[in-house]
């Protein structure tokens, strides 16, 4: 085993080593984090709609386990398929505009699951190349042709779809919102493309739902592109504030996923308290409103903050918002210098994110007021100069 430490310290030596380090809730006061013993302003988490601490919440989950134990104890397809995940699927089908839904354990096990299903050797599937890893680990269990396209670049991926055009299923694949970029997929285009070429279109809405839309629907919905959408994907660990993965597509779609996805079929189903946690989220997701309008509002005077101080925010246009730095040790100093400051937002590093565009990333949550933001701004550009990734 001694070729591990080597690696290791291979690993450390490019600043790409990657540790584990404590955050505690910061009780009572929402979009903080403590660490080590500090409150920091926490500009690192998905929370995007501040619902990781809603009392509502906490307390449909005890009451769940209560009533209905802590384990479920089997598959769904055993043993372990409680009333409240039907209840919960035809809420979510309804939210969506769509005839049936699916909840397997978390995002990554949804997209795993379903790409497996969708595609197999002989098949082609279309990926942006800033996907998520796990649609990108999805594509690679299936065992189908991986064909990447640049980034939001429909020219190219009409490209590799005339050159796979006798590929026997074509499905194209993307996150609705681009998770370390914060830039939109150009969804409309997708569709005229899926339309030609007859191809099946899977959304992952993980950065999404929630965020987008009057009642959180996320962007395919609120554009009207749900009809077009055949596989709309997305998490209960982020915006809704507490864990879980769905699909929702048409009855047919769903009978198959039953059938087909080993992530669900070979896997427990979800403790009865996450099902009662996620029902009340969903409910406080599309009913408040207002927790959407604070988020669209404080991002965009952030970000215009950080552009103003010289910072390269990319393309920017979700609660994501990075500030590309380019090189590991720098994404790595200006982490720490953040810290100082007394702001957790932490350095994102390859091949999280492609070679030479390390970055901190942040984001936003409606937890946090215009004023909070404003004074973090400040911070931030300070933080920059002293980590000497600004320059006067
Ligand atoms: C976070 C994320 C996932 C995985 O969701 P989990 O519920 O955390 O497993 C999938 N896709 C995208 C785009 C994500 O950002």
């Amino acid at each position: 085993m001694d070729w591990i430490e080597k690696e290791l310290h291979a690993l450390a030596g490019v600043s790409l080593e990657r540790e584990l380090v404590e955050y505690t809730p910061a009780n009572g006061l929402p979009g903080h984090t403590m660490r080590e013993g500090r409150l920091l302003l926490d500009l690192s988490s998905n929370d995007y709609l501040g619902l990781t601490g809603h009392p509502v919440i906490a307390a449909a989950m005890s009451r769940a386990a209560h009533d209905e134990g802590n384990g479920a104890g089997a598959s769904r397809l055993v043993t372990g398929n409680r009333p409240a995940y039907g209840r919960l699927e035809r809420m979510l089908a309804e939210w969506q505009g769509k005839e049936a839904a699916l909840v397997f354990a978390n995002g990554y096990a949804a997209n795993i699951g379903v790409i497996g299903s969708l595609a197999g050797r002989g098949d082609a599937v279309f990926s942006d190349r800033l996907n998520h890893a796990s649609i990108v680990d999805g594509i690679a269990l299936s065992r189908a042709e991986h064909a990447r396209y640049r980034h939001n670049d429909p020219e190219h991926l009409r490209w590799l779809l005339e050159k796979n055009r006798h590929a026997r299923r074509k499905l194209i694949v993307t996150d609705a919102v681009f998770s370390m970029d914060g830039d939109k997929a150009m969804l409309g285009e997708l569709v005229l493309l899926k339309r030609e070429f007859g191809a099946m279109l899977m959304v992952d809405e993980a950065h999404s739902g929630g965020v987008y839309g009057r009642h959180g629907e996320g962007l395919s919905r609120t554009l009207g592109l749900q009809e077009d959408v055949d596989v709309h994907m997305g998490t209960f660990s982020k915006a809704f504030g507490v864990y879980g993965g769905y699909v929702c597509g048409n009855r047919s779609l769903i009978r198959w996923l039953i059938n087909k996805a080993r992530a669900l079929v070979y896997s427990t189903a979800l403790p009865p308290a996450v099902i009662g946690g996620v029902i009340a989220a969903l409910e406080l997701v599309r009913k408040e409103a207002w927790r959407r309008e604070r988020l669209t509002e404080t991002t965009g005077t952030f970000r215009a903050s950080l552009r103003a101080a010289g910072f390269d925010v990319g393309y920017s246009d979700s609660p994501i918002v990075p500030v590309i730095v380019g090189d590991s040790a720098a994404a790595l100093r200006f982490g720490a210098a953040l810290a100082e400051e007394g702001i957790a937002a932490v350095a994102i590093r390859p091949p999280t994110v492609p070679g030479g565009t390390a970055r901190i990333r942040f984001t936003l949550s409606s937890s946090h007021d215009d004023s909070v933001m404003k004074a973090a701004a400040e911070k931030i550009r300070k933080a920059g100069m002293k980590a000497g990734v600004l320059t006067p």
